[in-house]
């Protein structure tokens, strides 16, 4: 009957309205949490063939001061829709490139790489080379050890500007690393028509990789063609030996995950460095 109707009508605005109202205030709490350095980089090991770390995967984290941490899959889509992913973005950069710097100056750390995650939107910024280049010069890191990840959802618009961008930050020695291959609806020839180095193969691949033989199918057909491509290949989401193995058989020679360490912080991560030193 239309009081029930209109019952449901009122809760119906009432829990769109909370939704909001939860949006704007996380929204006006990101814009504040760059000055109050509540955003962290954490850094997860990339593991080499002889079981050596090579480099880390920068992954921001946000230490709200009310409601504590706030996983990036909870604020990094809104900060997308709001544009704030611009200036988070710029900051993740530019406090990677410092720690990849400070690596730099070190003999034990100077080989390492750094990845940063750059997301859609902030690609699509017209002044995207631009700042990114500044931001590494300023730095003084060397860019080949910087990768920058992008995802495939990146290559359906705007095929030009996608690959002159690309272009523009690879004349200057920064890899471009394609982000959960596998998953999205591209096509493979993206894997030639763009100038990457690197793709790094799905953790829900090699989660299913053991029990799912197409998974399995589908992750040796994507180090075979990377190797044809001569595009480095790493696996993510690795967390068993088993996995470790099956995936060193089929020639993947670089691994990120728990197996070998979650992302932690700068402290944490030096003491994965040296072991030795820190204990
Ligand atoms: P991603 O780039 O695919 O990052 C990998 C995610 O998998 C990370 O989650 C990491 O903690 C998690 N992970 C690592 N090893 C394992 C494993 O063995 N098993 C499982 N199940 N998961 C593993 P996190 O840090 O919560 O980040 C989630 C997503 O948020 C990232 O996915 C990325 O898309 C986004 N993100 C994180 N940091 C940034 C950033 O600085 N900028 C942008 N634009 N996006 C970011
Ligand atoms: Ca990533
Ligand atoms: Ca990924
Ligand atoms: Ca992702």
């Amino acid at each position: 009957n239309t009081a029930t109707g209109m019952m449901s009508l009122i809760f119906i605005v009432i829990v769109m309205n909370t939704d909001l109202t939860v949006r704007r205030s996380l929204e006006i709490d990101m814009r504040k949490a760059i000055q109050d350095g509540d955003f962290q980089l954490h850094y997860q090991p990339q593991i080499g063939e002889e079981g050596q770390i090579v480099g880390a995967e920068a992954l921001i984290r946000w230490r709200h001061p009310r409601t504590g941490n706030i996983p990036p899959a909870d604020f990094i889509p809104l900060a997308e829709e709001t544009g704030l992913i611009v200036p988070i973005g710029n900051w993740v950069l530019r406090a990677a490139c410092a720690q990849l710097a400070l690596w730099e100056t070190q003999p034990e750390t100077r080989h390492l790489t750094m990845s940063v995650n750059v997301s859609a939107s902030q690609f699509r910024q017209p002044d995207f080379v631009q700042s990114v280049t500044e931001i590494v010069r300023l730095s003084g890191i060397t860019p080949s050890r910087l990768k920058l990840e992008l995802t495939e959802s990146m290559f359906v618009d705007n095929v030009e500007s996608t690959t002159a961008k690309m272009n523009a930050l690879k004349a200057i020695g920064i890899v471009w690393s394609l982000d959960d291959f596998g998953t999205g609806y591209s096509s493979l020839s993206v894997l030639h028509r763009f100038p990457l180095g690197q793709i790094k193969i799905d953790k829900a691949f090699v989660r299913d990789m053991l029990t799912n033989s197409s998974n399995m199918v589908v992750t040796e057909a994507i180090i075979a063609l990377a190797a044809n491509l001569n595009l480095q290949v790493i696996a993510e989401g690795v967390e068993t030996v088993a996995q470790l193995n099956r995936l060193r058989e089929a020639g993947c020679l670089a691994y990120q995950g728990y197996l070998f360490s979650p992302p932690v912080d700068i402290e944490a991560f030096t003491k994965l460095l040296a072991p030795e030193a820190a204990s």
